[in-house]
């Protein structure tokens, strides 16, 4: 079975067929991009709204399974921020991390709790919602960048249970305990159990 992924990253498409692979290696199951038209206005106030927008566009291009995810970071001291914004949070990966280590000057340890989200939507060819979860890890903000793996808030998160960051964690092991690991594996639940 091939299910459309909302999504023109395709790194994001091979992330998502690795963790398939690895927890659950006996599911004919392949994640694809969309038609290259696929340009939604992501213009949602929630995750979850962002991630529907996404997997709809994607059904009304294809007209088959689609899934999207949304996902972003919401740090409890700035009121959830930068959460739906993460990606805009300022130019680069670089100074979105600064801006956050920024506004989190003089913050205590204890009050730097912060969560990584990930929504996601599954569409059927009907164009109907069949499943939709929210994936969260939780963890702190640290004040100073740590670890070169990974992409964006990575360097800056420690996972609860961890001393590391993110970035200082294999591929496999993020995968197990992230928001889109963790999003992806109730989904994939609900479709071994359709
Ligand atoms: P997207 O919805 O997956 O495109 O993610 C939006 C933004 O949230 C990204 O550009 C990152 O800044 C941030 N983000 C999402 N997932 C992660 C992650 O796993 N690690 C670090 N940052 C993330």
């Amino acid at each position: 079975m091939k299910i459309v992924l909302a999504s023109s990253n395709i790194h994001k498409v091979q992330e998502i067929n690795e963790i398939v692979k690895s927890s659950h290696p006996d599911l004919d199951l392949e994640f694809v991009l969309p038609p290259e038209d696929f340009d939604p206005d992501e213009n949602g106030k929630t995750f979850e709204e962002n991630s529907y927008i996404k997997a709809h566009a994607a059904w009304k291009l294809s007209k088959t399974w689609t899934l999207a995810d949304d996902s972003g970071l919401c740090i409890d001291a700035l009121g959830g921020n930068p959460g739906i914004y993460s990606a805009r949070y300022a130019e680069t990966p670089v100074l979105r991390i600064q801006r956050v280590l920024r506004e989190l000057e003089g913050v205590a340890e204890e009050k730097r709790t912060a969560r990584f989200c990930c929504a996601m939507t599954l569409i059927n060819p009907k164009g109907d919602i069949e499943y939709n979860v929210l994936g969260k890890c939780e963890g702190k903000i640290i004040s100073q960048a740590r670890g070169i793996n990974g992409f964006g808030y990575d360097p800056i998160f420690v996972p609860d249970g961890y001393n590391t960051t993110i970035a200082e964690l294999s591929e496999e092991e993020k995968n197990e305990i992230s928001h889109r690991g963790n999003a992806l594996r109730e989904v994939l639940r609900y479709i071994c159990n359709k």
